[in-house]
């Protein structure tokens, strides 16, 4: 089976845009996301509409909690915390409950999708540091976890030792476990500002990343519009 498994869509409906017409010449047998389909960009509804539509499984970001008033948003940064309230006031009855139901753990045909980390998955941690790794290996029941999060695309390994690679192609034929960040749709943080996704094909149990140009500065003239922070606007435009 080939997937394409895709997260942090942040509202970005152009990045979104772009990579499902891409995934559309990929051929792939489904479409799985680590969530954050909200939080940041203009466009909460129709990217919930459209994710609802095109995905199999998907599992809850911390984004996607807030805005339905599931996690506490102290501790996001203000620009955040100012996307998530706007986020909150956009959102139908419908969406917000369809963000409200979604899972923090799903697992199939040998993966398991979460946001953060399996490590007290409702809590959203981070996976910075071969500990924190290590804290998710230990729940992790399949061969590949794939994770979103930190926008940032990378792969752990571990066999005897903990490794990480971020190869645009990697196979993980001889690894015994590997977690997999897919890096981010709508708001990649790697300095590259092309959206970002992987396709996991299940047989060769390889791993590719794929980036897509889109109309960035539509994105960003949307976020302006909104009256939604610069910064949320600015930073989609370096990939920070
Ligand atoms: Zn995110």
């Amino acid at each position: 089976m080939l997937y394409a498994i895709l997260g942090d869509i942040h509202s970005n409906f152009d990045a979104l845009g772009a990579v499902l017409e891409e995934i559309k010449k990929d051929r792939v047998d489904g479409i799985l996301s680590v969530g954050d389909i909200v939080g940041y960009g203009a466009e909460p509804g129709p990217c919930i509409k459209t994710v609802s539509e095109v995905v199999s499984a998907i599992v809850a970001g911390n984004h996607d909690y807030a805005a339905v008033g599931k996690t506490d948003i102290e501790y996001f940064n203000p620009e955040a915390k100012k996307a998530v309230l706007w986020t909150s006031r956009q959102l139908s009855q419908e969406e917000n409950r369809y963000l409200s139901n979604l899972p923090l753990i799903i697992e199939l045909d040998g993966m398991t999708l979460v946001h953060g980390s399996l490590h007290l998955p409702e809590l959203f941690a981070y996976i910075r540091t071969f500990y924190d790794a290590e804290l998710c290996f230990r729940g992790l029941k399949n061969e590949v976890c794939f994770v979103g999060h930190s926008h940032v695309p990378v792969i752990i390994m571990r066999d005897s030792t903990i490794r990480a690679v971020n190869d645009p192609e990697v196979s993980l034929r001889d690894v015994s476990k590997a977690i997999v960040n897919v890096g981010s749709v709508g708001q990649p943080r790697d300095r590259n500002p092309k959206a970002c996704y992987v396709l996991y094909n299940t047989a060769e149990r390889s791993v590719k990343f794929k980036r897509v140009e889109y109309d960035i500065a539509r994105a960003s003239e949307k976020i302006i519009e909104a009256g939604l922070p610069p910064f949320n606007a600015e930073r989609i435009r370096w990939g920070v």
